[in-house]
């Protein structure tokens, strides 16, 4: 059941607005159906001229994002509803989802409840749970990819987002790969082992980390650091920015921080958890009683807000640089290897900087 990628032009259908973001391989943005007016995201997908070029995007890996989309309808995932294709591009029109990022939502509270927070967890766990019931692993976890579908109301929906690292596991198939985000990749990720499901679970351990104290687990003053200190498991938690989370909480995070991908919570572990779903009257009150650090959380968004724009910012510059030189075709075997955390700009293969630099505009 593959999609059906129409030839048709986007522009003749869809009316198209500003930039909403980007990716590694062009903009997302805003685009209205002219015959009805409403309004959707438009991905803009660059493909690959030739076999030798390193800018754009395989079709096969753009057909993959495109089936994983589809096979994967639900409440707190973004929706797929039409794809286009032209010669230099596929265009996927998504679901707009308006409500900006879940932690720039969270980070302009004063302050939050555990329990609050465990909404929205609830929501992301959901979704993701329904992904790997398919067998599908996101493999991008992280604060940029769980945004809210509104603004406007009080208790937002949550929706996942960005499929282009998304892998489908036929049955005892094995599957490596070393992309992802520094901060967010599970040990087996690291070490080029067989991946599963297991390795978003990792992703979601941190997340939750960072979500209570404000403090990013295995964040190193490199790259090299942070990848060095997940391996070797160096984690703990400082009294001083975990003194108002609860001890569910942190056993929560323990059972997903864990080496053998085996041994981790699955989803569904995860929502019998007595954090997410507490039993006793003495669990309900602990959680109640706990909240999130806003003080470090409102610091860790602004510096990772701001490491974004500085990111784009320095691509810009080593765009203009790289122009001046030449580069050897060969360096870059695996198109999506990398990230978009500011740790790894040096090691950036040159098809990721056009978008970074299309971005800024
Ligand atoms: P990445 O470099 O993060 O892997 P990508 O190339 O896979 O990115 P996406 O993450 O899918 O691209 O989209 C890039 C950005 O565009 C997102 O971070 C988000 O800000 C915005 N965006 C993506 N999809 C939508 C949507 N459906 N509605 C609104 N904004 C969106």
């Amino acid at each position: 059941n593959m999609a059906v990628f129409k030839p048709e032009n986007v522009e003749d259908f869809y009316e198209i607005r500003e930039v909403l973001g980007s990716g590694h391989f062009g903009q997302v943005r805003r685009v209205c159906e002219r015959t009805s007016g409403t309004c959707w995201a438009a991905k803009f997908m660059k493909l690959r001229k030739n076999a030798c070029s390193r800018l754009g995007l395989e079709r096969s890996s753009v057909e993959r994002e495109v089936e994983i989309l589809q096979a994967v309808q639900h409440p707190n995932i973004v929706t797929l509803k039409d794809v286009f294709e032209s010669r230099a591009e596929v265009v996927l029109i998504l679901e707009l989802v308006n409500g900006g990022e879940l932690f720039d939502f969270i980070a302009e509270k004063e302050n939050l409840l555990e329990s609050e927070a465990i909404e929205f967890m609830k929501q992301i766990l959901a979704g993701l749970g329904f992904m790997h019931s398919k067998n599908i692993a996101h493999f991008d976890l992280k604060p940029e990819n769980i945004m809210l579908s509104d603004k406007v109301s009080a208790h937002p929906t949550v929706k996942l987002i960005d499929f282009g690292l998304a892998y489908f596991f036929n049955q005892g198939e094995e599957y490596r790969s070393t992309s992802g985000t520094p901060q967010y990749i599970a040990p087996e990720v690291i070490n080029c082992e067989p991946l599963s499901t297991a390795a978003d679970m990792w992703s979601i351990g941190v997340i939750t980390y960072i979500l209570l104290s404000g403090l990013s687990p295995f964040q190193g003053e490199t790259k090299e650091e942070t990848l060095g200190n997940i391996i070797a498991m160096q984690y703990d938690f400082d009294e001083r920015y975990f003194s108002t989370t609860s001890s569910m909480a942190k056993d929560f995070i323990e059972k997903l921080l864990v080496k053998n991908p085996n041994d981790r919570m699955t989803t569904e572990d995860c929502l019998r958890h007595p954090w997410i779903k507490p039993i006793t009257r003495k669990q309900v009150a602990n959680r109640n009683r706990s909240s999130i650090n806003m003080k470090t959380f409102k610091k860790f968004n602004a510096r990772r807000k701001w490491k974004m724009s500085f990111t784009m910012v320095s691509l810009c510059n080593r765009l203009v640089n790289l122009k001046l030189c030449k580069v050897n075709p060969e360096e870059d075997p695996l198109q999506r290897q990398c990230e978009s955390d500011v740790e790894d700009t040096e090691s950036k293969p040159a098809s990721l900087l056009r978008r970074r630099l299309s971005s800024s505009s």
